[in-house]
């Protein structure tokens, strides 16, 4: 496919910054948006999804799926669908993720390419690293205009240097 694609790079030094970071980022969201979360085990998914939420206006505390696959939050500004999609494996089962794609709040997805095949080309893919110590290099990668578009305006506004 040839869907246009932008990534832009950002390092956070506390989990404090990456929750902000991504509370931020919630404000430019919109009913119907897909985010995949990927990294390795303890490189913030979580805590990004934590942000989010908040940023979502979700007052609940949001924690890790991991025994429910699925979870949803009502948010002042939009409900927030976390999927933690691990436990699946590769048996491609489907629960019905498109009702929540086409739903009219946000989907976060951890471990998301594990359900590749059900997933829309059209997304916001963020990668979580390990670095030195607490920080993180968190990868945005914009896939479709929709999402380049957003990703510009909000690393602008947060003045990040790309
Ligand atoms: P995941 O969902 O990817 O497995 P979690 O968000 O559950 O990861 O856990 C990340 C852990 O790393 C938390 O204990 C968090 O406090 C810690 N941490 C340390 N530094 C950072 C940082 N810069 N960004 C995010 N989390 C951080
Ligand atoms: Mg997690």
């Amino acid at each position: 496919n040839n869907i246009g694609e932008e990534v832009f790079h950002i390092t956070t030094e506390t989990p404090e910054q990456t929750m902000k970071l991504a509370e931020n980022l919630a404000h430019y969201l919109q009913e119907g948006n897909l985010i995949l979360l990927e990294g390795d085990l303890g490189a913030g998914k979580t805590t990004f999804t934590k942000g989010l939420a908040k940023g979502l206006g979700v007052t609940r505390n949001v924690n890790s799926p991991t025994f429910t696959i699925i979870k949803e939050y009502q948010g002042e500004k939009l409900p927030l669908y976390h999927m933690d999609v691990y436990r699946l494996g590769e048996s491609m089962e489907d629960l019905g993720f498109d009702e929540y794609f086409e739903g009219n709040g946000v989907t976060v997805v951890e471990w998301a390419h594990l359900i590749e095949d059900q997933l829309p080309l059209s997304r916001l893919e963020i990668e979580l690293y390990h670095r030195e110590g607490d920080k993180r290099e968190i990868c945005l990668k914009a896939k479709g205009s929709q999402y380049i578009d957003l990703c510009k305006e909000f690393i602008k506004d947060e003045n990040i240097s790309n």
